[in-house]
């Protein structure tokens, strides 16, 4: 029915070296890496062979081509992605902190990332699209929510399907409009792939059972709980249920492993895995992933992917 196609931020990361206590001390960094949570997803779809396209905005800066080049070497098609002449490429600072938490600085919304809008080649390619995926996160930003909001009714009015990742951090307050376009979203997800409590936030409910329970009643199809290393579980609409135990690796940069599992999952369904199967393929890819330094530098390709599995442990 057409490529996967995923609308929102394109970033660049710069990234600590060593753990410390935050912005105020210097400390060595590395990077620009290609970035955004809907560009690692892409990158993923696309290492692994499914046809995948991106819409969203560089800057005519080196940062763009950072992300353009890496999304273009991952087969992604970029056509859609729109070179912004007055405003620079979005970023991201990153900081680790001894107890595991991260300090991020973003320069996003002075950013090309939060400026595209909808254009005949973005209308184009949604009208021949088979699956769309969006971020929650994207709500928040207008000209991103303006190309959801056609790209979800075209996608869907055409029988392609749409898969929704809530990412939505539990200290963002949203307001009553974004809620409701929130609730929406999440009703026409056929995939939904949240992560810890963004369960309960996109169900409204309290308690997991419950919360799928109202997920499948409003109309979601499938969903994919991301537990971080403890694993992920999916959930069908007859009631399967599927424990993935993570695979044993050392982290090094978390950032990415939901995308990359996300992006993994989706491509394998599509390709016609069952539920079993693309879950082993995105386990890996979200535990690949974090294994290196910078958020998609893990992401595999469906070789890297089958030798990682050969080669690695999972958790009993
Ligand atoms: P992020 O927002 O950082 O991209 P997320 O919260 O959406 O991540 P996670 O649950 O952290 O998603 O990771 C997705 C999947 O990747 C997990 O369900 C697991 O399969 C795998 N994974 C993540 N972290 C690890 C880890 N430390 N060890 C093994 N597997 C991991």
């Amino acid at each position: 029915l057409g490529p996967t196609v995923c609308v929102g931020e394109i970033l660049v990361e710069i990234v600590a070296t060593t753990v410390g206590d935050g912005f105020l001390e210097a400390q060595p960094l590395v990077g620009p890496f290609a970035s955004g949570a809907p560009a690692i997803f892409i990158s993923q779809c696309g290492r692994l062979g499914g046809k995948a396209a991106m819409v969203g905005a560089v800057g005519d800066d080196d940062f763009g081509r950072v992300n353009t080049d890496r999304l273009k070497r991952d087969g992604v098609d970029v056509s859609t992605i729109s070179i912004d002449p007055d405003y620079p490429t979005g970023s991201a600072f990153v900081r680790y902190r001894k107890d595991g938490s991260r300090d991020f600085v973003y320069n996003i919304a002075t950013s090309a990332a939060a400026r595209f809008g909808w254009s005949q080649p973005v209308g184009d390619l949604i009208h021949r699209s088979g699956h769309l995926h969006v971020m929650g996160s994207a709500l928040s930003v207008p000209s991103a929510r303006e190309v959801i909001d056609k790209a979800v009714d075209i996608v869907k009015a055409r029988g392609g399907t749409l898969s929704v990742d809530p990412n939505i951090r539990k200290e963002l307050k949203l307001d009553e409009n974004t809620k409701r376009r929130f609730s929406k979203l999440v009703a026409a997800a056929d995939l939904l792939l949240p992560s810890g409590e963004e369960l309960e936030r996109a169900a409204g409910v309290e308690g997991e059972a419950d919360a799928i329970r109202r997920l499948f009643e409003v109309g979601v199809k499938e969903i994919v709980l991301k537990r971080g290393a403890e694993g992920a579980t999916y959930f069908g609409r007859d009631g399967d249920r599927i424990d993935a135990p993570a695979f044993v690796v050392q982290e090094v940069d978390p950032t990415g492993a939901g995308d990359c599992f996300g992006g993994a999952y989706l491509t394998c369904r599509r390709l016609g895995m069952s539920p079993q199967q693309a879950l082993t393929y995105a386990s890996a890819a979200g535990a690949r992933n974090v294994t290196v330094l910078g958020p998609m530098e893990g992401a595999g390709t469906q070789q890297e992917l089958d030798a990682f599995i050969a080669s690695t442990e999972r958790r009993p």
